[in-house]
């Protein structure tokens, strides 16, 4: 893969100028691991289709590869057919490109690839949102007392609940206190499932 990027590189050098080639790390990423996780493919279903995931699959498994022949290799009939895709992959980084003029002429050639490692970090913050909102939850039921009919499954806070004498206002039966312990050790479990999720996908991405 190495090679064939070398190659692409020596030619384009030879005959045409680049106007756009950023210095960027190179990382490693074991993308059996990566895209075997159900959050990944979802991520990528839901931003670029069917399609997206195999130009993304694509480029990961053949390395920079020229527009033509990558809308050639994925049977879509015109080059503009396959730039909705990699529009979108690109809105998120996931792919990106080197843009090649041909001679004097105003004309580019593109050459994609992909960047795996953009997929690791993006899962990474679905999974850190999800925290975050575990532990807002967590605090929010620590600190509030509810107390709840479990005749008619109504909730009410302290003061409703003094306020009616610890009596329900719909059915007049007796409140019970609401027990949390089960929900927060819920969402703690959550908590450590995630981050075992993070620190899982850190171990897939080695820096060059
Ligand atoms: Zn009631």
């Amino acid at each position: 893969m190495a090679k064939r990027k070398k190659n692409i590189k020596k030619s384009a050098n030879k005959k045409r100028s680049i106007t756009r080639k950023p210095k960027e790390k190179v990382f490693v990423v074991n993308m059996k691991k990566l895209l075997g996780i159900e959050e990944a493919i979802k991520y990528l279903l839901d931003l670029s289709g069917d399609k997206g995931i195999e130009v993304f699959k694509y480029l990961i498994t053949h390395g920079q590869t020229e527009e033509n022949a990558l809308a050639k290799k994925m049977k879509f009939n015109r080059a503009n057919a396959i730039r909705k895709y990699l529009y979108k992959l690109y809105n998120k980084n996931l792919v990106s490109y080197i843009k090649v003029r041909r001679g004097a002429k105003a004309w580019y050639t593109y050459y994609w690839k992909a960047n795996p490692e953009r997929l690791v970090f993006l899962l990474k913050g679905i999974y850190s949102d999800e925290i975050k909102q575990a532990e807002k939850s967590i605090e929010l039921n620590k600190t509030a007392d509810f107390y709840v009919c479990e005749t008619c499954n109504r909730r009410y806070s302290l003061n409703e609940a003094l306020e009616n004498d610890f009596k329900c206002a719909n059915c007049g039966g007796v409140l019970q206190h609401l027990e949390n312990s089960e929900f927060i050790e819920d969402k703690q479990k959550r908590i450590k499932f995630l981050q075992k999720k993070i620190e899982n996908l850190e171990k897939l991405v080695k820096e060059k």
